[in-house]
């Protein structure tokens, strides 16, 4: 939080350069349902710490959290800087009219697009931390039992309603064939034989998400789950097989515990797969060869990137999240928290005499003058004067 101090040329000797780190000023937070308080209380956090005040607008579909983030956080917050605004697309609509200094967004790229149209005719910064369809690859070189623990886990984790969650895995049909006993294996491990009698599996936020995913069930071919129950909005862990590209599983983010597992002749196809899309939010790929994990890393871009691993790198904070392209802009947690929310003013303090000194920058110019300035300036300047 302290000034950052620089290195100054020869020029700019005698002052002192720096950065100094001041709060925007006024902060909207925009949150999703899905993690509800983490989603709200993580960015409010980084807000708080770089000085700035905060209106937060806590999603209205997970309602419970919302009422108690509205009657909790005036308890605990000075109420002239911070305010919880509650309400649906309609008043986030209206907020957005208003103007603030920065707008952090968490959820759908459709709804980004809103926001970030919203805060363009105030000018003003904006942070968006969307979501899109995250490819798992796994290579023909993997232990299958370990692969399908780990990506059964977080495919399923919040019955797979997170944004950095597996949305399909690209594998050989060979690899495919060794995977899915193994997944229904870890399935049976993870959630018992009756896995909606399972006290460790998440319900579906809504009716209307419910529908959607029941929707997509009907996707190729179900090779594992594929049982629903509305009354409790239970969607069973799935695994689909078989599924066009065309076919909307394949077309929109999943956000639910289905897992389609679409096949490709190798490496280089599964690549070409993945640039063929928008850059996802996280990417993963699975293998026991190194150099499979790094030339998907490599030859791929995405907001962040787990090999033989889930989203556990989310435990870090010295690891920044935030997508790119389609996936968001910006990023936040740790210390990214603090400077996406902070100003870097960039500032230089120079003494008020020695004038002298200065007349060699002032007109009327002449070859020896340039020269001198060029030699001053140093090689470190990028400054074509
Ligand atoms: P959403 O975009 O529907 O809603 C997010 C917020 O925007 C809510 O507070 C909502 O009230 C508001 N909103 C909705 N429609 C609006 C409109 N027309 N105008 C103005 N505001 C509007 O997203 P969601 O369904 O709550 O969350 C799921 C999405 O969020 C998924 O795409 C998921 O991947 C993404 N997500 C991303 C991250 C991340 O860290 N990148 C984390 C969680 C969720």
């Amino acid at each position: 939080m302290k000034d950052e101090p620089v290195a100054t040329n020869l020029l700019t000797k005698l002052g002192s350069a720096f950065i100094r780190k001041e709060p925007y000023g006024l902060v909207l937070i925009i949150a999703p349902w899905n993690y509800p308080v983490n989603l709200t209380l993580i960015p409010l956090v980084g807000a708080i710490a770089a000085g700035n005040c905060v209106v937060l607008k806590p999603s209205e579909v997970s309602s419970s959290t919302e009422k108690v983030l509205a009657e909790v956080l005036p308890r605990y917050l000075d109420q002239s800087c911070f305010a919880v605004v509650l309400g649906g697309p309609e008043e986030t609509g209206q907020l957005l009219e208003h103007r603030f200094d920065y707008i952090l967004f968490t959820g759908s790229p459709h709804v980004g697009k809103i926001v970030m149209a919203a805060a363009a005719k105030h000018l003003t910064p904006v942070t968006l931390e969307l979501g899109g369809k995250n490819p798992c690859y796994v290579d023909d070189n993997c232990d299958p039992q370990t692969v399908a623990n780990r990506v059964a886990w977080f495919r399923y984790f919040n019955a797979g309603q997170t944004c950095m969650a597996p949305d399909y895995v690209l594998c050989s049909p060979e690899t495919r064939e060794r995977l899915l006993p193994a997944l229904q294996s870890t399935i049976t491990r993870f959630y018992g034989d009756d896995p909606q009698s399972s006290p460790n599996l998440g319900r579906i936020i809504n009716q209307k998400h419910f529908r959607r995913l029941q929707a997509l069930l009907g996707c190729g071919r179900v090779a594992i789950g594929g049982q629903s129950d509305e009354s409790q909005r239970y969607i069973a862990p799935t695994v689909l097989v078989d599924v066009q590209e065309a076919e909307p599983v394949m077309q929109e983010e999943i956000f639910g515990p289905i897992l389609p597992i679409v096949t490709v002749s190798g490496l280089d196809e599964a690549i070409a797969f993945i640039n063929r899309r928008e850059k996802p939010l996280a990417l993963y790929a699975f293998s026991n060869n190194r150099q499979v994990v790094s030339q998907v890393l490599d030859r791929t871009s995405s907001g962040s990137f787990g090999g033989n691993e889930g989203f556990i790198y989310l435990t870090l904070p010295a690891l920044p999240l935030g997508g790119v392209g389609h996936s968001g802009m910006g990023s936040y947690h740790g210390k990214f928290s603090f400077d996406t929310f902070s100003h870097h003013r960039a500032c230089l303090l120079s003494p008020s005499g020695m004038e002298k000194l200065n007349e060699i920058r002032y007109p009327p110019y002449s070859d020896f003058a340039q020269q001198l300035i060029s030699w001053a300036m140093g090689s470190q300047s990028c400054t074509l004067l």
